[in-house]
């Protein structure tokens, strides 16, 4: 059982550095057998949304644990085609159905279109689930510079989090800076770079034989001492196991200089302009 650190929100509550992804986890057996195995290793943040269609599965998870409610960060999101003021409120109570909770920690806007202009009316229904305690905290995901700027010239509550592409490759300086000076948290997505090639670096395996841990483990050690929330998603349990394994060593300077090294701008998820749909 590995204890996480918290980060503490601009709202003052609580969020697990370190959690559980669930994207591309079937709903039914293997997000509830994944969450599970979670569970039992001291994860207590879940990271879901309506688009994964397992919503259903992350409840019955909850439900199946015998941890309090409370006891769990649980993160949703909305997605694109529910942007809009009252779209979203219909959106947020099919997603409490599905989730069997009355509240959520954590509701992210999952895009945000800048095409389509709908992120500050999306924004406004947020501000309403917040005021009326039905989410302990609102915030976005994939908002680059540009959309954040917009979006706080155009509200009255600062997002807590940003949650976007994050990883070795695609270190987003720019971003984590303007989020800094917001008081806005970054969380990291796809940090292992989708179990890709930023596992493969010799600069990160030489890292991981000096300190007798795992590449995927100095890549999340990595986030962890970048001050991000980081979000790997598994349903092995061995991997599951083996990603909140890192509270034990830490990374030097010149460790987390080299791993700083591979940024070359490589996405793999799509870039926030161009998704539209
Ligand atoms: P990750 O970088 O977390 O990589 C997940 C992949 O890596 C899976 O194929 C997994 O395989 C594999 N993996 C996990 N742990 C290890 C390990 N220790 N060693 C080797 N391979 C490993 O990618 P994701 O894109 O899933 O991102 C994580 C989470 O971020 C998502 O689940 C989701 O919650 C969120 N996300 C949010 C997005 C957004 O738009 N807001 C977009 C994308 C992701 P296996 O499961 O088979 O073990």
């Amino acid at each position: 059982m590995h204890e996480v650190p918290n980060l503490k929100l601009n709202n003052g509550v609580l969020v697990p550095q370190l959690g559980l992804g669930v994207w591309q986890a079937k709903d039914g057996t293997e997000v509830e057998r994944a969450i599970a195995v979670a569970f039992e290793n001291g994860y207590r943040l879940i990271d879901t949304a309506k688009i994964y269609g397992n919503e259903t599965g992350v409840g019955n998870a909850m439900k199946a644990s015998g941890l309090k409610r409370e006891e769990i960060f649980l993160t949703t999101k909305l997605w694109n085609s529910d942007q809009g003021y009252d779209q979203t409120m219909r959106a947020f109570d099919g997603s409490l159905q599905r989730l069997g909770t009355d509240y959520v920690d954590l509701y992210l806007i999952h895009w945000p279109m800048p095409k389509v202009g709908k992120f500050t009316d999306t924004w406004k229904a947020f501000e309403k689930l917040y005021a009326d305690k039905r989410v302990r905290a609102i915030g976005v995901s994939n908002f680059m510079v540009t959309h954040l700027e917009e979006l706080l010239s155009a509200s009255d509550l600062v997002p807590a989090v940003n949650q976007v592409e994050l990883h070795p490759r695609l270190a987003q300086r720019e971003l984590r800076e303007f989020c800094d000076q917001h008081d806005i948290e970054v969380e990291s997505y796809s940090p292992l770079m989708h179990g890709g090639e930023v596992l493969d670096e010799d600069a990160v395996k030489q890292i991981a034989n000096r300190h007798s841990k795992t590449p995927a483990q100095v890549v999340l050690r990595w986030h962890i001492q970048n001050g991000l929330i980081v979000i790997p998603k598994s349903v092995t349990p061995s991997r599951i196991k083996e990603n909140i394994d890192i509270f034990d060593f830490e990374l030097t300077a010149k460790d987390m200089a080299a791993i700083d090294a591979m940024d070359n701008g490589g996405r793999i998820n799509p870039h926030p302009d161009n998704l539209n749909q």
